[in-house]
């Protein structure tokens, strides 16, 4: 099988090219081509000799995935899923807005944290993304922009848990923002984690700049034990603290994700529960209105309920969005497109809760 290119640092690829005898700018070179000319394919590195680009075609491949579906949408969403070379599948989306340009992109096949209304954790976790897997997603979508568009956000809310993969995922994004890479700015990037407390202090450790979200769903521990399970074995309190230890040592504010589910989580108290909690915090809530997954018995709440919640979040003082809902006719969020493609049986056990 051939080795992905994006495997391979560019020192990798230099020590290449001297071992076959070839000048050491020849691997930057071939690097400029993939991430600033968007080559998909040796053969197309027309600066390269010929000879030269027959023997890294034996070797290597550009991409190591290949493109298995796209699909676009009426609403400037683009969804790739990608065929990874052991077969698996995995999803990534490119949406485009008046000036932004925002990739959203996967960290494993499938997902270990079983959050109840994801479709992406059905079948537990398969594996973690490679780093050069983690590159093509974002490199695939950007190859799909018009020529001089460029890619302004990357967030890693796709399949996954982000911060599970660290090793991979960290390596990936720091060549991304490096000048060698796309140039990426550090702080449009975001790290989407369930709230995994010792990896994001681990994160807070690497002194990067990337915006981290932080998955709540539920302000109270009993209520997050049951839409978040691992909240059971970690505690609201510690994903708290690793969240505020996040914000003191890179300064960035934390972003706290709540999706909204009718009548189990977007209730009145909820939201005065919730704006006690981060009210002193220096912190964000994006409130993400549930996109319902097949087979789950999950409801997205009305608008009105959205706005209610949202305003109440807000007389507290804490600073509030709802995210808009894009990419829904092609099963934009996590974890559906591929899902529905390849269709597998719901978990049998359902949280069902009767209002309190
Ligand atoms: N493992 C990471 C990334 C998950 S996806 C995390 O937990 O943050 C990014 C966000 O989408 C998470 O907040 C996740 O809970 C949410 N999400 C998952 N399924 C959803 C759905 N069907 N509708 C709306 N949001 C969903």
């Amino acid at each position: 099988m051939k080795r992905p290119l994006l495997d391979a640092s560019t020192a990798d690829l230099s020590a290449w090219m001297t071992d076959r005898g070839h000048p050491t700018y020849r691997a930057r070179q071939v690097v400029r081509w993939v991430f600033d000319r968007r080559a998909e394919s040796f053969e197309t590195m027309s600066d390269l000799p010929k000879g030269l680009r027959s023997e890294l075609d034996a070797e290597w491949t550009v991409f190591g995935t290949e493109i298995a579906h796209q699909h676009v949408s009426p609403d400037g969403t683009d969804k790739l899923l990608l065929r990874c070379q052991d077969g698996r599948t995995i999803e990534c989306v490119l949406m485009a807005e008046s000036d932004r340009r925002t990739v959203c992109i996967s960290s494993q096949v499938g997902c270990g944290m079983g959050c109840v209304f994801c479709a992406s954790g059905l079948k537990g976790v398969e594996r973690n993304l490679t780093t050069a897997e983690i590159l093509e997603q974002v490199l695939r979508l950007r190859n799909l922009l018009p020529p001089n568009d460029r890619l302004t956000n990357l967030v890693v809310m796709g399949m996954g848990e982000s911060l599970a993969n660290l090793d991979h995922l960290i390596p990936a994004l720091d060549r991304l923002c490096s000048p060698e890479g796309l140039n990426f700015g550090q702080r449009r990037v975001t790290i989407s984690t369930v709230g995994l407390p010792e990896k994001m202090r681990k994160l807070a450790e690497l002194d990067r700049q990337y915006h981290l979200a932080v998955s709540l769903h539920a302000p109270t521990p009993e209520l997050r034990d049951l839409l978040v399970p691992i909240n059971a074995r970690v505690g609201l309190d510690a994903v708290m603290d690793a969240a505020d230890a996040y914000f003191h040592r890179s300064g960035r504010q934390v972003t706290f994700e709540y999706v909204l589910l009718a009548d189990l989580n977007d209730r009145p108290e909820h939201a005065e529960a919730l704006g006690k909690l981060l009210s002193g915090r220096k912190a964000h809530v994006n409130l993400i209105p549930y996109n319902p997954v097949a087979g789950l018995p999950y409801q997205r709440p009305s608008g009105e309920a959205v706005r209610r919640f949202e305003r109440i979040v807000r007389d507290r003082g804490v600073s509030v969005s709802v995210r808009k809902t894009k990419g829904r006719e092609i099963d934009a969020a996590c974890g559906q497109l591929r899902r529905r493609l390849q269709p597998e049986s719901p978990r049998p056990s359902l949280v069902t809760l009767s209002p309190s």
